[in-house]
């Protein structure tokens, strides 16, 4: 008998909008209304910051709204629904707040807040008050707009946001859900480790090895031809758009494509029945980014993304999800013995000179973050000696 917890859970649904003219007009004048009062509000903050002064709040900073709406030349923003506008200075205050609190801890930091430019990321957020119902969403200000309806929502709707993707609308639905996640007993043969890579995306401690998507590798090399095409072309000329415009296009399609990729490998992995616990190697990705030779190779593979989706699956289905510390040198190890020895990039099999066992080396090193994590597991008691199992459960 497994037993099973309560549990609240959030989850975003995303579906492509097919608003009305009229409905496009006010998507675009909310988002540019967003980015007009972030960007003032962002002013504002870079001036106290270079003047050594306070930085403003989010209180302060909504404070300023209905004196803009008064000032004759800003009085247009009155006609935008409030709630949007302060949202977004809210997006803005969390974003300096986050920086600040990371330079702090010295944490690698995801950067100060940009000023918004037009046409890059056209976004506003509700905070509340959507409502969903025969396909159609809610959106204050701007009433029912129809979307295509590709899976049915669960839940109850927290919040929205709609972004301009490419062309076309979207709206995000934020819900919050209470499923029941079974409480599973962590015993050491049930610790699944894995190492990531450029050449195999994906190694595991029990020897499954996962390369990227063919046809995923495909469009990296159109676009790499494609854009090797766009700087030949004069800046702004008529071809130099269409092939912009081409290249935005495939963005899109690998985006999701590889979306795809990472959601399938990341259900897989998490729905295994045998594997209770998931070790990864904990990457400073900001840091490895500054490498410019990995830089490209990484962000393809886009490991944050895929780390994001092991770790909430992993909550769900009631498993373990550990980072392991980077600074561990898992593919210098041999998983056998413990002979530390030098592994350049190239060398694909770890031939151990101390015991000679030859495995191949991301697998070995799965195991090595497997073995890290299990000790890290029964250190902080998720794993207690002797190993449980379902039947020990209510046994003590
Ligand atoms: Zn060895």
């Amino acid at each position: 008998m497994i037993q099973a917890m309560k549990k609240r859970i959030y989850i975003t649904y995303k579906y492509r909008l097919d608003p009305t003219k009229e409905q496009q007009n006010f998507f675009a004048q909310f988002a540019g209304s967003v980015r007009f009062v972030f960007n003032k509000s962002l002013e504002k903050i870079k001036q106290a910051v270079d003047a050594g002064l306070k930085i403003p709040t989010y209180t302060d900073l909504t404070k300023r709204l209905p004196y803009m709406k008064a000032q004759e030349e800003t009085a247009w923003l009155s006609t935008i629904h409030s709630q949007i506008l302060q949202q977004g200075i809210k997006d803005l205050s969390e974003g300096v707040d986050a920086f600040f609190s990371q330079k702090k801890q010295k944490k690698s930091s995801r950067g100060f807040p940009k000023f918004k430019k037009k046409g890059q990321r056209e976004s506003f957020r509700y905070p509340q008050s959507i409502r969903c119902k025969d396909g159609k969403v809610y959106l204050p200000k701007i009433g029912w707009v129809r979307y295509r309806d590709s899976r049915p929502i669960e839940g109850v709707i927290k919040q929205a946001a709609v972004k301009l993707i490419g062309q076309h609308w979207y709206v995000c639905i934020a819900c919050s859900i209470e499923i029941e996640v079974p409480e599973f007993h962590i015993t050491e043969d049930t610790v699944l480790g894995i190492d990531v890579g450029i050449k195999n995306y994906i190694s595991a401690s029990d020897g499954m090895k996962i390369d990227n998507p063919s046809h995923l590798k495909h469009m990296l090399e159109k676009l790499r031809h494609l854009s090797k095409s766009l700087s030949r072309k004069k800046k702004g000329s008529k071809n130099w758009f269409k092939m912009r415009a081409k290249i935005q296009r495939l963005h899109i399609r690998i985006t999701n494509c590889r979306r795809d990729f990472l959601h399938k490998q990341s259900t897989v992995l998490t729905d295994n029945q045998g594997v209770r616990a998931i070790c990864i190697e904990n990457l400073s990705i900001a840091g490895m980014v500054k490498n410019r030779k990995l830089a490209r190779a990484i962000s393809d593979a886009s490991w944050g993304t895929f780390y994001e989706f092991l770790k909430y699956k992993c909550e769900w289905r009631g498993k373990k999800f550990l980072k392991v510390d980077r600074f561990y040198p898992s593919s210098k190890l041999c998983s056998s013995c413990g002979n530390k020895q030098d592994m350049p990039l190239h060398v694909r099999v770890f031939d151990c000179t101390a015991c000679g066992m030859k495995l191949d080396r991301d697998i070995n090193a799965s195991i090595n973050i497997r073995s890290a994590g299990t000790s890290e597991l029964i250190s902080c008691g998720e794993i207690r000696a002797g190993g449980l199992n379902e039947a020990g459960i209510g046994s003590f």
